[in-house]
């Protein structure tokens, strides 16, 4: 990070704010040589996450497929856009904090079932059946047969 007074490469964080976008970080900082401060915003970068399908093949992460698999569950139910996308920024939030960069599918698969099932039964129903092997089968047909009941 260059001080943009006088081009020294030494600074100090004095503020750190994370501003709305939560991908942007701000920072104030204090050249150490002209003691000048200057803000840089610093952009995490979009570490590519991997998600590892059930035939081991690798493939990029893809918001906008989960996102459309979670609205194919949901419809006629009371989750809502809004419910959808949170689970969306959520999950992706909760991967890309994670220690790894590549994930099993099943695993994405059963984060979006736990948060499904507390909005709405049926969506969640609906989701477990079209990616079975992602949840525990037998939590699931118990959900199922409370349903029927
Ligand atoms: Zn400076």
């Amino acid at each position: 990070m260059k001080c943009p007074y006088c081009g020294s490469t030494e600074s100090e964080v004095v503020e750190t704010r994370t501003s709305e976008d939560v991908d942007t970080i701000r920072r104030r900082r204090e050249c150490l040589k002209c003691k000048k401060r200057f803000t840089t915003y610093e952009r995490i970068e979009n570490v590519n996450l991997v998600v590892i399908k059930k035939d081991g093949k690798r493939e990029q992460f893809d918001r906008d497929k989960l996102k459309s698999g979670i609205i194919r569950s949901s419809e006629k139910t009371a989750v809502s856009m809004e419910d959808i996308e949170k689970i969306v920024t959520e999950i992706e939030r909760e991967l890309r904090g994670g220690e790894s960069v590549e994930v099993e599918s099943k695993k994405v698969g059963q984060m979006v079932a736990v948060k499904l099932k507390k909005i709405d039964k049926v969506a969640y129903i609906r989701f477990a059946s079209v990616f079975k092997r992602f949840v525990d089968i037998e939590d699931f047909q118990e959900e199922v047969k409370r349903l029927i009941k």
